[in-house]
């Protein structure tokens, strides 16, 4: 890696900054994602690219990587999408939103645990929890991942470990790349499916009429007939 400068630093709310959006200097009021010292902002330069430096003149060295891995989960949680796996297939690109209520009960912190709703007209019957982990320094280790599968939750890690930063777009287009992702589990519990009794091809059907960049607002779409209530 030849640019690991910072471009984005925590701000005294512990927000993701970038460089020039804030004052120059020790002004900027910022702290360092890795090691939490303060930084100055250096950003009225002409020359050089703006970035944060630490105010004592030493590099923690662990700043950098902090900064794509938190960078990389605010994406996520603004774009509100991610793919789904079932059974280990790729079915589409759903809509996630935070999920909170699972966190105590799992055992393990995931980078971004979401649901995805399951919808019957204006109902929604089933909510899908998803992980996505973000590895820049450390990848998922079995113990995380047989945690993951035995709760049924479907898991992808994206692999940013290799991404040279440069923009916060570029950023986004290596996030949803499927190049970068790796499943680490697929099958969804049954737990998470109470209230639906569907076949496979129904609910792969209910997945991808689920989510899509261009129509955020599945609930504009019918999904009669996907669904069948248990008795
Ligand atoms: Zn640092």
């Amino acid at each position: 890696m030849n640019n690991t400068l910072l471009a984005y630093a925590l701000n005294a709310e512990n927000k993701l900054v970038h460089i020039d959006s804030v004052k120059n200097g020790l002004e900027c009021g910022c702290m360092c994602p890795g090691c939490i010292e303060p930084l100055v902002a250096k950003n009225d330069g002409k020359i050089r690219e703006h970035h944060f430096a630490h105010v004592s003149g030493n590099d923690c060295g662990t700043g950098y990587q902090k900064m794509i891995h938190l960078l990389a989960k605010d994406i996520i949680e603004e774009m509100k999408i991610f793919p789904l796996f079932l059974n280990g297939k790729y079915l589409s690109a759903c809509e996630i939103y935070k999920e909170v209520s699972l966190v105590k009960e799992l055992g393990i912190i995931p980078d971004i645990l979401g649901f995805t709703p399951i919808t019957d007209g204006p109902n929604i019957v089933g909510k899908i929890p998803v992980i996505v982990e973000i590895y820049v320094t450390h990848k998922v280790d079995e113990e995380k991942a047989a945690i993951i599968k035995k709760q049924g939750i479907p898991a992808v890690e994206v692999d940013l470990s290799q991404v040279e930063f440069t923009t916060k777009e570029a950023l986004v287009n290596e996030i949803y790349n499927s190049k970068n992702w790796k499943l680490i589990n697929g099958n969804i519990g049954r737990q998470y499916l109470p209230r639906i009794s569907i076949p496979i091809s129904g609910l792969v059907n209910a997945y991808r009429s689920l989510g899509s960049h261009t129509t955020p607002r599945y609930s504009s779409h019918s999904k009669r007939g996907y669904y069948r209530r248990r008795k």
